[in-house]
Protein backbone atom coordinates (compact mmCIF):
# COMPACT_ATOMS: atom_id res chain seq x y z
CA UNK A 1 0.00 0.00 0.00
CA UNK A 2 2.10 2.90 -1.10
CA UNK A 3 -0.66 5.71 -0.93
CA UNK A 4 -3.41 6.07 0.52
CA UNK A 5 -6.76 5.87 -1.45
CA UNK A 6 -7.36 7.86 -5.17
CA UNK A 7 -6.76 11.56 -2.47
CA UNK A 8 -5.25 14.67 -3.89
CA UNK A 9 -2.77 14.30 -1.20
CA UNK A 10 0.63 12.31 -1.35
CA UNK A 11 -0.21 10.34 2.17
CA UNK A 12 1.62 7.42 2.64
CA UNK A 13 1.22 5.35 5.53
CA UNK A 14 3.26 2.58 5.50
CA UNK A 15 6.40 3.50 7.84
CA UNK A 16 3.28 4.45 10.64
CA UNK A 17 1.88 1.57 10.09
CA UNK A 18 5.00 -0.43 10.73
CA UNK A 19 5.85 2.01 13.64
CA UNK A 20 2.37 1.25 15.42
CA UNK A 21 2.58 -2.81 14.80
CA UNK A 22 6.23 -2.27 16.16
CA UNK A 23 4.93 -1.03 19.70
CA UNK A 24 1.72 -3.40 19.41
CA UNK A 25 -0.79 -0.38 19.23
CA UNK A 26 -4.45 -1.33 20.48
CA UNK A 27 -5.67 2.19 20.10
CA UNK A 28 -4.87 4.94 17.08
CA UNK A 29 -5.94 8.41 16.96
CA UNK A 30 -5.54 9.78 13.74
CA UNK A 31 -5.23 13.84 13.54
CA UNK A 32 -5.79 15.68 10.57
CA UNK A 33 -5.65 19.89 9.85
CA UNK A 34 -9.80 21.00 9.06
CA UNK A 35 -8.59 21.28 5.37
CA UNK A 36 -8.01 17.15 5.36
CA UNK A 37 -10.42 16.03 7.71
CA UNK A 38 -12.63 15.09 4.74
CA UNK A 39 -9.75 12.70 4.20
CA UNK A 40 -9.78 10.92 7.49
CA UNK A 41 -12.57 8.19 7.11
CA UNK A 42 -9.94 6.80 3.76
CA UNK A 43 -7.18 7.36 6.20
CA UNK A 44 -8.97 5.38 9.43
CA UNK A 45 -9.91 2.54 6.61
CA UNK A 46 -6.65 2.47 5.36
CA UNK A 47 -4.62 2.04 9.36
CA UNK A 48 -7.68 -0.46 10.02
CA UNK A 49 -6.42 -2.83 6.89
CA UNK A 50 -2.49 -2.83 7.93
CA UNK A 51 -3.58 -2.86 11.66
CA UNK A 52 -6.55 -5.66 11.77
CA UNK A 53 -8.09 -5.62 14.95
CA UNK A 54 -6.64 -2.04 16.50
CA UNK A 55 -9.05 0.56 17.23
CA UNK A 56 -9.35 3.55 14.96
CA UNK A 57 -10.51 7.13 15.96
CA UNK A 58 -10.49 9.73 14.01
CA UNK A 59 -10.09 13.37 15.92
CA UNK A 60 -13.00 16.02 14.19
CA UNK A 61 -11.92 18.95 16.97
CA UNK A 62 -9.66 21.39 15.43
CA UNK A 63 -5.82 21.04 15.21
CA UNK A 64 -4.19 24.06 13.88
CA UNK A 65 -0.63 22.66 14.17
CA UNK A 66 1.78 20.22 16.07
CA UNK A 67 2.06 23.18 18.62
CA UNK A 68 -1.72 21.29 19.09
CA UNK A 69 -1.75 17.99 19.76
CA UNK A 70 -4.38 17.94 22.16
CA UNK A 71 -2.67 15.18 24.36
CA UNK A 72 -3.20 15.82 27.61
CA UNK A 73 -7.01 15.31 26.97
CA UNK A 74 -6.40 12.21 25.18
CA UNK A 75 -4.64 10.84 27.28
CA UNK A 76 -6.86 12.00 30.28
CA UNK A 77 -9.88 10.20 28.83
CA UNK A 78 -9.27 7.60 25.53
CA UNK A 79 -5.82 6.51 26.14
CA UNK A 80 -4.12 6.20 22.99
CA UNK A 81 -1.02 3.92 22.73
CA UNK A 82 -0.28 6.14 19.40
CA UNK A 83 -1.43 9.43 17.57
CA UNK A 84 -0.85 9.57 13.83
CA UNK A 85 -0.74 13.23 13.21
CA UNK A 86 -1.15 14.00 9.59
CA UNK A 87 0.23 16.67 7.50
CA UNK A 88 2.35 18.82 10.23
CA UNK A 89 5.65 18.14 11.28
CA UNK A 90 7.03 18.17 14.68
CA UNK A 91 6.78 21.33 16.40
CA UNK A 92 9.78 22.56 17.29
CA UNK A 93 10.83 21.95 21.31
CA UNK A 94 12.52 25.56 21.80
CA UNK A 95 9.75 27.54 21.78
CA UNK A 96 7.68 25.40 23.43
CA UNK A 97 7.61 23.87 26.76
CA UNK A 98 10.12 20.80 28.03
CA UNK A 99 7.74 17.76 27.82
CA UNK A 100 6.40 18.90 24.45
CA UNK A 101 6.49 14.66 23.41
CA UNK A 102 3.41 13.22 25.36
CA UNK A 103 3.79 10.33 28.34
CA UNK A 104 2.10 7.23 27.75
CA UNK A 105 1.66 7.39 23.90
CA UNK A 106 3.54 8.42 21.19
CA UNK A 107 3.12 10.59 18.12
CA UNK A 108 3.55 9.43 14.58
CA UNK A 109 3.73 12.11 11.93
CA UNK A 110 3.01 11.99 8.40
CA UNK A 111 3.15 14.05 5.58
CA UNK A 112 0.39 15.06 3.53
CA UNK A 113 1.83 16.25 -0.13
CA UNK A 114 0.24 18.19 -1.93
CA UNK A 115 -0.34 16.88 -6.09
CA UNK A 116 -1.41 19.95 -6.90
CA UNK A 117 1.61 22.36 -9.36
CA UNK A 118 1.24 25.69 -11.20
CA UNK A 119 1.74 26.76 -14.90
CA UNK A 120 4.91 28.45 -16.48
CA UNK A 121 2.57 31.29 -16.71
CA UNK A 122 2.20 31.74 -13.33
CA UNK A 123 5.49 30.99 -12.27
CA UNK A 124 6.37 33.72 -15.23
CA UNK A 125 4.01 36.24 -13.20
CA UNK A 126 5.61 35.67 -9.91
CA UNK A 127 8.80 36.38 -11.83
CA UNK A 128 8.02 39.87 -12.84
CA UNK A 129 6.48 40.04 -9.49
CA UNK A 130 9.64 40.02 -7.77
CA UNK A 131 11.53 41.63 -10.58
CA UNK A 132 9.29 44.50 -9.63
CA UNK A 133 10.71 44.83 -6.17
CA UNK A 134 14.55 44.71 -8.05
CA UNK A 135 14.93 41.27 -6.51
CA UNK A 136 18.31 39.39 -7.45
CA UNK A 137 18.58 36.77 -5.15
CA UNK A 138 14.96 35.03 -3.88
CA UNK A 139 14.89 32.11 -1.33
CA UNK A 140 11.83 30.26 -2.06
CA UNK A 141 9.88 29.01 1.15
CA UNK A 142 6.24 26.93 1.76
CA UNK A 143 4.92 24.80 4.13
CA UNK A 144 5.14 21.07 5.22
CA UNK A 145 2.26 20.42 2.16
CA UNK A 146 4.55 21.63 -0.69
CA UNK A 147 8.28 21.17 0.48
CA UNK A 148 8.64 18.69 -2.09
CA UNK A 149 7.96 20.79 -4.73
CA UNK A 150 10.67 23.84 -3.76
CA UNK A 151 13.49 22.16 -5.90
CA UNK A 152 10.93 22.03 -8.52
CA UNK A 153 9.86 25.84 -8.00
CA UNK A 154 13.45 27.08 -8.06
CA UNK A 155 14.53 25.49 -11.06
CA UNK A 156 11.73 27.25 -12.91
CA UNK A 157 12.42 30.58 -11.24
CA UNK A 158 15.93 30.37 -12.50
CA UNK A 159 14.70 29.10 -15.69
CA UNK A 160 13.14 32.58 -15.44
CA UNK A 161 15.84 34.10 -15.04
CA UNK A 162 15.81 34.61 -11.23
CA UNK A 163 18.41 33.43 -8.97
CA UNK A 164 17.02 31.33 -5.96
CA UNK A 165 17.27 29.71 -3.16
CA UNK A 166 16.27 27.52 -0.72
CA UNK A 167 17.08 27.86 2.79
CA UNK A 168 18.53 24.28 4.34
CA UNK A 169 15.58 23.38 6.91
CA UNK A 170 15.59 23.14 10.57
CA UNK A 171 16.18 19.52 11.43
CA UNK A 172 14.95 17.33 12.86
CA UNK A 173 11.71 19.46 12.21
CA UNK A 174 11.47 21.02 9.61
CA UNK A 175 12.60 20.02 5.67
CA UNK A 176 14.40 22.31 3.34
CA UNK A 177 12.20 25.53 2.54
CA UNK A 178 9.82 24.54 5.20
CA UNK A 179 8.30 27.75 7.51
CA UNK A 180 5.07 27.43 10.12
CA UNK A 181 3.39 30.70 11.08
CA UNK A 182 4.94 31.19 14.31
CA UNK A 183 9.04 30.49 13.29
CA UNK A 184 10.81 31.72 10.16
CA UNK A 185 14.14 31.49 11.84
CA UNK A 186 14.93 29.37 8.41
CA UNK A 187 13.87 31.95 6.08
CA UNK A 188 15.34 34.92 7.95
CA UNK A 189 18.56 32.97 7.90
CA UNK A 190 19.36 33.29 4.50
CA UNK A 191 20.62 35.90 2.19
CA UNK A 192 17.91 36.75 -0.23
CA UNK A 193 16.23 40.23 -0.94
CA UNK A 194 12.75 38.56 -1.41
CA UNK A 195 10.47 35.42 -1.15
CA UNK A 196 8.93 33.17 -2.93
CA UNK A 197 6.40 31.91 -0.82
CA UNK A 198 5.02 28.92 -2.53
CA UNK A 199 1.53 27.80 -1.06
CA UNK A 200 -2.15 28.78 -0.46
CA UNK A 201 -3.46 31.43 1.69
CA UNK A 202 -2.23 34.40 3.28
CA UNK A 203 -1.38 33.03 6.66
CA UNK A 204 2.06 32.11 6.09
CA UNK A 205 3.03 34.55 3.66
CA UNK A 206 1.95 37.66 5.55
CA UNK A 207 4.23 36.17 8.69
CA UNK A 208 6.86 36.17 6.29
CA UNK A 209 6.76 39.12 5.47
CA UNK A 210 6.59 40.90 9.63
CA UNK A 211 9.11 38.10 10.43
CA UNK A 212 11.40 39.60 7.60
CA UNK A 213 10.28 42.76 5.45
CA UNK A 214 11.16 41.88 2.53
CA UNK A 215 9.08 41.60 -0.37
CA UNK A 216 7.00 38.62 -0.57
CA UNK A 217 4.96 36.90 -3.97
CA UNK A 218 2.87 34.07 -3.57
CA UNK A 219 2.58 31.61 -5.74
CA UNK A 220 -0.25 29.55 -5.19
CA UNK A 221 -0.69 26.07 -6.67
CA UNK A 222 -4.89 26.15 -5.31
CA UNK A 223 -5.66 29.43 -7.37
CA UNK A 224 -2.64 29.28 -10.20
CA UNK A 225 -1.72 32.27 -9.78
CA UNK A 226 0.90 34.82 -7.91
CA UNK A 227 0.14 37.87 -5.96
CA UNK A 228 2.07 40.20 -4.26
CA UNK A 229 1.54 40.44 -0.47
CA UNK A 230 4.35 43.04 0.34
CA UNK A 231 1.34 45.71 0.47
CA UNK A 232 -0.96 43.43 2.90
CA UNK A 233 2.60 42.72 4.95
CA UNK A 234 3.53 47.17 5.37
CA UNK A 235 -0.25 47.27 6.21
CA UNK A 236 -0.35 44.79 8.41
CA UNK A 237 2.94 46.58 10.09
CA UNK A 238 1.92 50.02 10.47
CA UNK A 239 -1.35 48.68 11.92
CA UNK A 240 0.86 46.58 14.39
CA UNK A 241 3.23 49.40 15.65
CA UNK A 242 -0.15 51.60 16.22
CA UNK A 243 -0.94 48.64 19.06
CA UNK A 244 2.76 48.57 20.32
CA UNK A 245 2.45 52.69 20.35
CA UNK A 246 -0.91 53.12 22.02
CA UNK A 247 0.62 50.29 24.69
CA UNK A 248 3.42 52.49 25.81
CA UNK A 249 1.63 53.85 28.99
CA UNK A 250 -0.59 51.63 29.78
CA UNK A 251 0.40 49.92 33.65
CA UNK A 252 -2.25 46.74 33.84
CA UNK A 253 -2.14 43.40 31.94
CA UNK A 254 -3.23 39.94 31.28
CA UNK A 255 -1.09 37.48 30.04
CA UNK A 256 -3.14 34.61 28.00
CA UNK A 257 -0.92 31.32 29.11
CA UNK A 258 -1.23 28.27 26.54
CA UNK A 259 -3.09 25.26 27.49
CA UNK A 260 -2.08 23.30 23.95
CA UNK A 261 0.53 20.76 23.85
CA UNK A 262 2.72 23.06 22.14
CA UNK A 263 1.72 26.34 23.23
CA UNK A 264 2.64 26.55 27.13
CA UNK A 265 5.69 28.23 26.90
CA UNK A 266 7.03 28.89 30.42
CA UNK A 267 10.01 30.43 29.15
CA UNK A 268 7.65 33.14 27.50
CA UNK A 269 6.01 33.38 30.43
CA UNK A 270 8.96 34.41 32.94
CA UNK A 271 10.64 36.66 30.37
CA UNK A 272 7.37 39.02 30.34
CA UNK A 273 6.48 38.89 34.20
CA UNK A 274 9.93 39.58 34.87
CA UNK A 275 10.15 42.08 32.49
CA UNK A 276 6.63 43.83 33.90
CA UNK A 277 7.70 43.30 37.31
CA UNK A 278 10.97 45.13 36.65
CA UNK A 279 8.77 48.54 35.07
CA UNK A 280 6.46 48.47 37.79
CA UNK A 281 3.29 47.29 35.61
CA UNK A 282 0.40 45.12 37.43
CA UNK A 283 -0.30 41.89 35.30
CA UNK A 284 -2.78 38.78 35.93
CA UNK A 285 -2.23 35.52 34.23
CA UNK A 286 -5.10 33.75 31.92
CA UNK A 287 -5.13 29.90 30.85
CA UNK A 288 -6.96 29.65 27.78
CA UNK A 289 -6.84 27.01 25.13
CA UNK A 290 -8.45 28.49 22.62
CA UNK A 291 -8.58 32.29 22.51
CA UNK A 292 -11.57 33.35 20.89
CA UNK A 293 -13.53 36.61 20.45
CA UNK A 294 -16.05 35.23 22.97
CA UNK A 295 -13.56 33.90 25.66
CA UNK A 296 -12.10 37.69 25.09
CA UNK A 297 -14.86 39.74 25.47
CA UNK A 298 -15.97 37.36 28.76
CA UNK A 299 -12.65 37.55 30.88
CA UNK A 300 -11.89 41.15 29.61
CA UNK A 301 -13.07 43.94 32.14
CA UNK A 302 -12.01 47.82 33.51
CA UNK A 303 -9.15 46.31 35.46
CA UNK A 304 -7.36 45.02 32.33
CA UNK A 305 -5.46 48.00 29.52
CA UNK A 306 -4.23 45.62 27.26
CA UNK A 307 -3.70 41.63 26.75
CA UNK A 308 -0.37 40.05 25.78
CA UNK A 309 -0.56 36.14 24.38
CA UNK A 310 1.34 33.43 24.78
CA UNK A 311 0.03 31.11 23.19
CA UNK A 312 -0.19 31.85 19.20
CA UNK A 313 1.26 35.21 17.95
CA UNK A 314 -1.05 34.68 15.05
CA UNK A 315 -3.59 35.19 17.23
CA UNK A 316 -2.72 38.84 18.01
CA UNK A 317 -2.24 39.34 14.44
CA UNK A 318 -4.46 37.64 12.39
CA UNK A 319 -7.41 36.95 14.88
CA UNK A 320 -7.93 39.74 17.63
CA UNK A 321 -6.20 42.84 15.90
CA UNK A 322 -9.28 44.70 15.97
CA UNK A 323 -10.35 44.45 19.26
CA UNK A 324 -11.41 47.50 21.55
CA UNK A 325 -7.41 47.46 23.65
CA UNK A 326 -4.25 46.19 22.28
CA UNK A 327 -3.88 42.51 22.32
CA UNK A 328 -0.31 41.79 21.53
CA UNK A 329 2.03 39.22 20.24
CA UNK A 330 4.99 38.58 23.01
CA UNK A 331 7.68 40.30 20.77
CA UNK A 332 5.24 43.57 20.58
CA UNK A 333 4.58 43.13 24.25
CA UNK A 334 8.19 43.56 24.70
CA UNK A 335 8.49 46.32 22.77
CA UNK A 336 5.97 48.42 24.63
CA UNK A 337 7.31 47.62 27.91
CA UNK A 338 10.38 49.11 26.65
CA UNK A 339 8.58 51.89 24.78
CA UNK A 340 10.26 51.00 21.77
CA UNK A 341 9.06 51.04 17.71
CA UNK A 342 12.21 49.69 16.66
CA UNK A 343 13.55 46.85 16.06
CA UNK A 344 10.01 45.18 15.72
CA UNK A 345 9.90 41.51 17.23
CA UNK A 346 8.27 39.04 16.03
CA UNK A 347 6.82 36.65 16.73
CA UNK A 348 8.62 36.21 20.10
S1 LIG B 1 1.41 29.76 14.36
FE1 LIG B 1 0.12 29.25 16.09
S2 LIG B 1 -1.13 27.51 15.37
FE2 LIG B 1 0.61 27.73 13.95
S3 LIG B 1 2.18 26.33 14.74
FE3 LIG B 1 2.57 28.35 15.65
S4 LIG B 1 1.52 28.38 17.62
FE4 LIG B 1 0.69 26.67 16.40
Amino acid sequence: MEECGELPYQIDLRLAISSLKGIGAKKVVVQLPDGLKKFGAAIARCLQEGLGEAEILIHADSVFGSCDLQHGQLWATVRPDAIVHIGHSPYPVEIAHEELEPRGSRVIYVPALSKLAVTKEAVRAAGDLLRSHGAREVAVVTTAQHTHMVREIQRQLEEEGIRAVVPRGLQPFFSDGQVIGCDYRVARGVKADAYLYYGGGIFHPLGLYLATFRPVVKLDPYEDKATDITPVGEKTYRIRLLKVAESFQLDRWGIFVGVKTGQYRPWLIRLLTEEMRKRGKKYLLISSENLTLQSLVAVDNEWFQAFSVTSCPRIPTDDHWEYVKPVLTPGETIMALRGELEPYRFPW
